[in-house]
């Protein structure tokens, strides 16, 4: 088989990277390893930043790609340097790539508020992540990109000094060469199901947890490598405890995100009460929701199957958990502490539409994970626990020096002693994402340990991340979009 560009990946980089190089005019093949499209980008919550939207200037913010790119250094840990080049690209190109997502039929509900932010930018699309895969790949069908699926790209191919095509596995095809004219785009997503590569660049509590995305396995970076490529941030992770998934997801899920019942669900959403609104947006959940670290900086604990504390709970890895009984803990606060949760800025955890889920938000739309009861006993048979196991607890953490094995003192965090009582849960210890990426320049283009490009290499998405740092929300899926819909031209314009 022949084309121009061949994308290897199926997620949100490669399928805009797939539509960039066909709107270029290149004849173009997707490989994607699962039979559905998708990747981690439908298994996120959503949000994209952007600036100079639509949806900003309803609300009479006037905001420029300039304020995003110096707004993005102050979510930084300050231990890794930033990659400039790229935050220029995607701070300069996510507007259009906002409007490029509209135009394929995406829609979206915001923006909202996030501090260090100083201008609210960050949209969430409608009714949840999967709606970019649905558009995204309509627009790549009807433009005529061939889209394989079950075609599991294995080796990147060269010849006469370029990359020229890929080898892939697929049925009775295992072998096959995907020839490949001007380019090859790796979008293959990250290494957060890669236990090899995680305990190698990361570290073995990160190896032995579990992956939200289990089909995250690294092979872009790895056929990059392979090539003479380099990896940037490769111990970087996002992770850490989760809610689970709720078994039973709504009917609303079932609907199809078409703009025909979104246009006016957005609509209407702008005009009703917000209750009704969030029951709504909530309704829609798929994904797994991150507990907000202000939770335990401000004092709530995890308990274990048991009732008993066994962590730190402010550390960005509980790795203790994975290592507790059915690998699963409850968050447990009190009522003074439930009553802050109630409303900006501390939320419990953003969620898709909605952007910020408060505690009422959980108690109507998550009872599967709502627990409340009057004493700390009524709340621990609510749980199936032992209530003199929860008790002793709370009684050893309330005293500032107490504390039960593996767990820290109470230190300056308040006492829980203010009924109702409260716990969130199961939660369970989830990578979402690896944050490495192979070495690029602005063109996307793949570098050797030289920094020369490797000719014909492009990557997008987690595989072309480059050293950019993307931490805040809606900077990982602006990249996604914004580097695959630019490395598509780049690839489809070389040796045209
Ligand atoms: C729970 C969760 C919530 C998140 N929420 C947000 C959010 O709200 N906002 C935000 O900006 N970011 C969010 N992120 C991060 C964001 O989803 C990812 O950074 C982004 O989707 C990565 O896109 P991608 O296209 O690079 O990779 P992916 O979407 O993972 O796509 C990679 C594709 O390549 C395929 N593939 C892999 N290997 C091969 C192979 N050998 N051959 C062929 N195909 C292959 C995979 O099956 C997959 O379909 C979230 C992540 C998680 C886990």
């Amino acid at each position: 088989m022949q084309a121009d560009v061949v994308v290897v990946g199926g997620g949100g980089a490669g399928l805009a990277a797939a539509i960039g190089a066909r709107q270029a005019g290149a004849d173009v093949v997707l490989l994607e390893k699962n039979p559905i499209l998708g990747g981690t980008t439908a298994r996120s919550v959503g949000s994209i930043s952007a600036t100079g939207t639509a949806h900003q200037r309803r609300h009479g913010i006037a905001d420029t790609p300039e304020e995003h790119y110096r707004d993005m250094p102050l979510f930084a840990d300050g231990k890794h340097p930033d990659n400039d080049e790229l935050r220029r690209v995607l701070t300069d190109n996510v507007p259009e790539t906002f409007r490029w997502l509209g135009a394929a039929g995406v829609e979206f509900f915001g923006p909202s508020e996030e501090p260090p932010h100083t201008k609210p930018r960050m949209h969430n699309v409608l009714p949840n992540s999967r709606a970019y895969i649905f558009h995204l790949e309509n627009t790549a069908r009807r433009l005529g990109v061939r889209i394989l699926t079950q075609a599991r790209a294995r080796r990147l191919v060269t010849s006469g000094g370029r990359v020229s095509g890929v080898e892939l596995d697929r049925g009775a095809a295992a072998g096959a060469v995907v020839e490949a004219g001007r380019g090859v785009i790796l979008a293959a997503g990250d290494y957060a199901a890669n236990v090899e590569m995680k305990r190698a660049l990361i570290g073995e509590a990160v190896a032995i947890t579990e992956p939200t995305n289990p089909t995250s396995t690294g092979d872009g970076i790895r056929m990059g490598l392979e090539l003479g490529g380099s990896i940037i941030n490769g111990e970087r992770y996002s992770g850490g405890i989760r809610f689970v998934a709720p078994t039973k997801p709504s009917w609303l899920t079932g609907l199809p995100p078409s703009r025909w019942l979104m246009r006016p669900a957005g609509l209407a959403l702008r005009r009703a009460p917000s209750a009704l609104v969030r029951k709504f947006l909530m309704g829609f959940l798929t994904t797994v929701l991150v507990p907000s670290a202000r939770l335990f900086s401000d004092g709530a604990i995890l308990v274990n199957a048991n009732g008993e504390r066994f962590a730190e709970e402010r550390q960005k890895m509980v790795a203790e958990l994975a290592y507790q009984p059915s690998g699963v803990a409850y968050i447990v606060f009190d009522g003074a502490l439930g009553e802050r949760f109630m409303r900006w800025p501390n939320f419990i955890s953003t969620a898709p539409g909605i952007a910020y889920a408060y505690l009422d938000d959980y108690e109507r739309n998550r009872p599967d994970l709502f627990h409340r009861a009057r004493s700390v006993e009524a709340l621990a048979r609510d749980l199936g626990m032992d209530p003199s196991h929860l008790s002793a607890t709370l009684s050893a953490y309330n005293e500032t020096a107490g504390t039960l094995a593996g767990a820290s003192p109470r230190g300056d965090r308040p006492a829980l002693a203010a009924p109702p009582y409260y716990a969130l849960g199961p939660v369970k210890n989830f990578i979402n994402f690896t944050d490495g990426g192979l070495a690029v320049n602005t063109r996307l283009q793949v570098l050797d340990q030289a920094g020369a490009p490797i000719a014909g290499l492009y990557a997008a998405g987690s595989n072309g991340q480059g050293g950019l740092l993307l931490d805040g929300h809606g900077h990982h899926l602006g990249w996604a979009f914004t580097s695959g819909r630019l490395a598509g031209a780049y690839a489809a314009a070389n040796g045209a």
